[in-house]
């Protein structure tokens, strides 16, 4: 068996134990005689499997009582209608946006189909190589919430200071920052992501959602099935959950506790992070596009300036058991994510092979 450095930016690497003990319980749950796949959503087993796995949730991000966790499907880009649906108030609905990246900007726009949503701002003037300043954003203080995706994953940039947004409840898409470091969850009114990235495998995303926030008086076409007081009411399971992805993200909580949590993962990530943007700031070979104060130390996008070059440098890479290194259409070349599950002699080999390919191609 020959495991690669998986580079991808999503889904992405998860941690082998936990792929190797999915595998020895896959034909049978702990006596069960039977898959997780294959066992009902109301069956004691399941039942203990999603509430152990929001236990160590809340453990682990320090969420506090009056936050409810919600474990739903369409991913985060059915969230982004699911956000306005759920958060304007329908007498008013109102809502701030700041763009710094592929995915707000998405979201931007699908929220605009569902009430009056405003520009506070954007970087995209500097195709998002850095995050707007958030002393300068100004909110409108009757909005029903201001939005922001505190990691970008395709242009690599990352808020390390949330915006003040006063009693106008903040909303952070985290797909691709989700337990990566420790985080004040208090400061958010709503906190959410796709698991593919960070967490386990597609098909789950996470609403972390303050009690006072879900709204029964939602825009009236909302469907059922979207309202968050649905699925909190029903311990979301209003209807079948992505039952064998949140086992997944279950295994993937206790083995992140075994880093030493949130603080144990942050050490490890800026770890790792500094073993590649030091070699990047080290030469003038490659350039990493993003703003040094606004870089993610999860996706690190970096470019030769020769688009011929850079796809040299990925054939290369795939040769030596470096995958998905390839960068996204709009940025170009090279992404590596390096997310939680990327060991650091992953990014030890990728800076080890940047190394040689500088070497050979200077
Ligand atoms: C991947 C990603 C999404 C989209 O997730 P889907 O599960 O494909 O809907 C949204 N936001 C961010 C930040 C992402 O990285």
């Amino acid at each position: 068996m020959a495991r690669v450095y998986n580079f991808s930016a999503g889904p992405a690497v998860l941690p082998e134990s936990v792929l190797q003990e999915a595998a020895n319980e896959m034909l049978d749950y702990k006596g069960t005689g039977m898959s997780v796949m294959e066992m009902s959503h109301r069956s004691a087993a399941f039942k203990g499997i999603i509430e152990e796995a929001e236990a160590d949730l809340r453990s682990l991000m320090g969420i506090p009582e009056n936050y409810k966790v919600l474990f739903l499907q369409g991913g985060a880009t059915l969230e982004f209608a699911g956000i306005p649906m759920n958060l304007l108030n329908p007498e008013n609905p109102k809502a701030d946006y700041i763009v710094s990246g592929g995915w707000s900007k998405k979201a931007f726009k699908e929220a605009k189909l569902y009430g009056d949503i405003r520009l506070a701002a954007s970087s995209e003037d500097e195709n998002f190589t850095y995050v707007p300043n958030v002393d300068e954003v100004e909110f409108r203080e009757d909005a029903d919430y201001v939005y922001i995706c505190e990691n970008e994953t395709v242009y690599g940039n990352k808020y390390h200071k949330l915006p003040n947004t006063g009693k106008v409840p903040l909303v952070a898409d985290v797909s691709s920052c989700f337990l990566s470091e420790p985080i004040d969850v208090t400061k958010y009114g709503v906190i959410y992501g796709g698991v593919q990235k960070n967490i386990g495998p597609a098909g789950v995303v996470i609403v972390i959602v303050r009690e006072d926030l879900i709204r029964e008086d939602v825009l009236p076409f909302t469907p059922n099935i979207m309202r968050w007081k649905t699925q909190a009411d029903a311990g979301s399971m209003s209807n079948t959950p992505p039952c064998y992805g949140i086992y997944i993200c279950g295994k993937v909580f206790k083995w992140i506790k075994a880093q030493g949590g949130l603080e144990g993962m942050q050490k490890i990530n800026q770890e790792k992070a500094a073993v590649l943007y030091d070699y990047l700031d080290s030469t003038d070979f490659y350039q990493a596009p993003v703003r040094k104060e606004d870089r993610s130390i999860m996706n690190v996008p970096f470019v030769t300036g020769n688009a011929d070059l850079d796809a040299e440098f990925v054939a290369g890479a795939k040769a030596r058991g470096i995958e998905n290194i390839k960068g996204h259409r709009s940025v170009g070349g090279m992404r590596a994510s390096i997310y939680n599950a990327m060991p650091k002699a992953g990014v030890e080999a990728l800076v080890e092979y940047m190394k040689e390919f500088e070497t050979s191609h200077r």
